[in-house]
């Protein structure tokens, strides 16, 4: 029978296996290799003020730029890097990398960084965020982790003590794609949440309706009185984004604003920015 992926592989090939489990294990060889290679980067998408326009905070998204399957998007090589225990290397280098950009920025600019659970349980984990932050000299308070309801499935002294541990060294916390878990309200109760990220899926798609903006609107009513901000997701129109403004969102994010975009186009964003205010307030 035909072999798959040269001699090497011939004597692991099953026909059964499918085309996406293939994939899955050259991904997970290759993921390894790929931060050496210098194949992958950090992207960034702001997060933007609905109420002044102007960027808040910039969301580090990882990209692969693999040499020969292309863009490989999160999606695909996240759950992989978690299976097998790459993530705590990836994560911690994305997390160093995003800092070395946003030292960059002016001040009250803050960088968001996705945290997956398993990241969170590894020994050491505050500790290596930590001295990423110290190694690229971005203050704690300019970082914000986002984290998902999955985190709190198995919820152990881990979970509690990784966020304490940061928390008291001044780094926020989001819950991200807020809707989509579990979505006890428990944990936004015991966790000191800065965020709620409301998930894509309430603002755009084909089950958004009369209900969903219901939902936002209660979610987002709950941050005004917990003194949280609510950020949308997926804002892809301006119909979208005058919605969830009516809502009561503060923040918003999507491709109506930007997509994520390279290191350097994030600091051509915020300077434009600071430009137009500066051409503002010297306006007669
Ligand atoms: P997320 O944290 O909820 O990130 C938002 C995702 O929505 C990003 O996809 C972003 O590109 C996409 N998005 C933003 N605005 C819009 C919009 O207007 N329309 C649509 N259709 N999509 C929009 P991306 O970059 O593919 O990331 C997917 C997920 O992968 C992320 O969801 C996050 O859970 C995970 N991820 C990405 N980067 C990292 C990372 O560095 N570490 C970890 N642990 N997970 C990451
Ligand atoms: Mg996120
Ligand atoms: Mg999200
Ligand atoms: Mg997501």
């Amino acid at each position: 029978h035909a072999k798959v992926g040269g001699k090497n592989r011939s004597r692991f090939y099953d026909p059964a296996m499918s085309r996406t489990l293939i994939r899955r294990r050259e991904i997970e060889h290759e993921l390894r290799a790929a931060i050496q290679r210098d194949e992958l980067s950090i992207f960034f998408q702001p997060i933007v003020d609905l109420e002044s326009g102007r960027i808040r905070t910039f969301e580090a998204l990882v990209r692969w730029f693999h040499p020969e399957k292309g863009e490989l998007t999160p999606d695909e090589f996240i759950p992989v890097a978690e299976e097998t225990g790459v993530i705590v290397t990836l994560g911690n280098w994305i997390t160093a990398q995003a800092a070395r950009a946003a030292v960059h920025w002016p001040d009250d600019v803050s960088l968001a960084v996705n945290l997956s659970p398993l990241q969170i349980k590894a020994p050491g984990a505050a500790l290596g965020i930590l001295s990423a932050l110290r190694e690229a000299g971005l203050d704690p308070s300019r970082l914000e982790l986002e984290v998902t309801e999955s985190l709190f499935l198995d919820d152990n002294h881990a979970t509690a003590g990784f966020i304490e541990a940061l928390s008291s060294a001044g780094v926020h916390f989001a819950l991200d794609d807020f809707g989509t878990g579990y979505s006890s309200l428990g944990y936004i109760d015991r966790f000191p949440f800065r965020k709620i990220k409301v998930d894509r899926s309430f603002v755009s798609g084909p089950n958004v309706g009369r209900k969903s903006e219901a939902i936002i609107r209660a979610v987002a009513e709950m941050g005004a009185q917990l003194d949280m901000e609510i950020v949308a997701e997926g804002l892809e129109t301006v119909d979208q984004v005058s919605a969830v403004r009516a809502a009561g969102c503060t923040l918003g994010q999507g491709y109506y604003f930007s997509r994520a975009v390279p290191d350097y186009l994030a600091a051509v964003l915020l300077a434009q920015e600071r430009a137009t205010e500066a051409v503002k307030r010297t306006a007669v």
